[in-house]
Formats: structure tokens, C-alpha cells, sequence
């Protein structure tokens, strides 16, 4: 049996019976806090980075963690994103790149996806994060530039979100607040995107005020 096959049976005899309050409340509904869009790479466990539970997150993975911009196409993401939006009415999107992203690796060397040609199509969307990251990261050396690369590709996948008619509209009606992150799977860091600042800083200083609330209600139940 293969590993994850044997994982659910161990899961439905001991982690669902000890959830099962959980599960009840589960089958009712769903009401996520955030629709989550990151890149598919194995390394990245949304549940165990963000200590949430089922049901928290309505996740949508893609290799890059990418977002086409809205075009009159329809598409697995730009569905996922409609129905985040209007019909679970997600009070957050957060978009989550990574280090070591293959596929911006692969974004920043097209050339050599040649064998990979939807590969290659999808990794265009990065585009204008490469060509700004070739432009401005050129003095710097080649980890920093593709650290650029992946912050460069969240900002880019931010602005394409706001193309899409569903996310427009939440943003104009104010309810709906963007987030940009990049995880770093080496040493558990996440940076936040800070728009007004121009700068990424980290998870605990972005959000220091509602972290410390969040934290003191959890402490008082
Ligand atoms: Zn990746």
C-alpha cells in the first residue's frame, strides 16, 4: 500500500473519530477566512504554515503560484477565484510564493522548456516579474536575484488578481483585503508585502497588531 493510501486509514481510525466535532460543524458548511493561492511544490503544507484547521482556507495551487490576468477564457483558477469571491465571500486572498520555486527557476530559463511546452506557456505569466527582475537585480548576485524573482512574481500575481471582475468589485465595496507572502522552506520565514512601504517584511511585524490580539484571545479561551 502506498504511504498516503495507508495515511488515510489511520486517519479514519484515529484522527477523524478525535475530530469529530469538527467534521460535524464541517459537513454544515464551509465559511473559509481566505481563499489561499500558493505554488503546488510538495514542501509548502498550508495547514501546518498557517496552524489552520479544515475549512480555514479555500486553497488553489498552481506551479508559481500563479494568477492569469481576467481575460474572457475560462480557467480552473479564474473559476476558483469567482467562486472564492462572490459565493464563499472570503474576507482575504493571500497569494504565497516560495524559495526554491522550481517554476520560477524555470520562469527565469524558458529556453530550456523546450520538452515542457505547457510548462512554458503557464511560466509566461510571470513574465513582466522576470524582465523587471532582469532589469533591476542585474548588479546583484544570483540568490538575490531570484529571491527578487519570487517577490517580483507575487506582486505581479496581485496586480492580475485585481483584474478579475469578481475580485475588482470586492476591493471597490472595501471588504476584501490582498495579501502577498513569500515563504522561506529553508528557515520557516514568511514575508509580507507592505504596498505603501515598497518593501517585504516579516509575517510577525506585518501583521504585529492582529497577530498580538489573535495570540491574547487565543490565551483567554
Ligand atoms: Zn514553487
Amino acid at each position: 500500500m502506498p504511504k498516503f493510501a495507508a495515511g488515510v486509514v489511520k486517519f479514519q481510525q484515529e484522527v477523524f473519530p478525535d475530530n469529530a466535532e469538527l467534521f460535524e460543524k464541517l459537513a454544515q458548511g464551509q465559511s473559509p477566512e481566505a481563499l489561499f493561492i500558493t505554488c503546488s511544490d510538495s514542501r509548502i503544507e498550508t495547514g501546518m504554515l498557517t496552524q489552520s484547521q479544515p475549512g480555514d482556507l479555500f486553497i488553489v495551487r498552481n506551479a508559481g503560484n500563479i494568477v492569469p490576468p481576467h481575460t474572457l477564457e475560462t480557467g480552473g483558477t479564474t473559476a476558483a477565484i469567482e467562486f472564492a469571491c462572490t459565493a464563499l465571500n472570503v474576507p482575504h486572498i493571500v497569494i504565497c510564493g516560495h524559495t526554491q520555486c522550481g517554476a520560477m527557476h524555470g520562469a527565469m530559463h524558458l529556453e530550456g522548456l523546450g520538452a515542457l511546452p505547457h510548462v512554458r506557456n503557464w511560466l509566461s505569466y510571470a513574465r513582466a516579474a522576470v524582465e523587471i527582475t532582469n532589469e533591476l537585480g542585474k548588479d546583484l548576485d544570483e540568490r538575490a536575484r531570484g529571491l527578487m524573482l519570487l517577490e517580483q512574481n507575487v506582486i505581479l500575481q496581485l496586480t492580475h488578481l485585481k483584474t478579475h471582475p469578481a475580485v475588482a468589485v470586492r476591493l471597490a465595496r472595501g471588504d476584501l483585503r490582498l495579501h502577498g507572502w513569500v515563504y522561506d522552506i529553508a528557515d520557516g520565514e514568511v514575508n509580507a508585502w507592505d504596498e505603501a512601504r515598497n518593501r517585504f517584511e516579516p509575517v510577525s511585524q506585518r501583521y504585529a497588531a492582529e497577530v498580538a490580539k489573535h495570540l491574547a484571545l487565543h490565551t483567554h479561551t
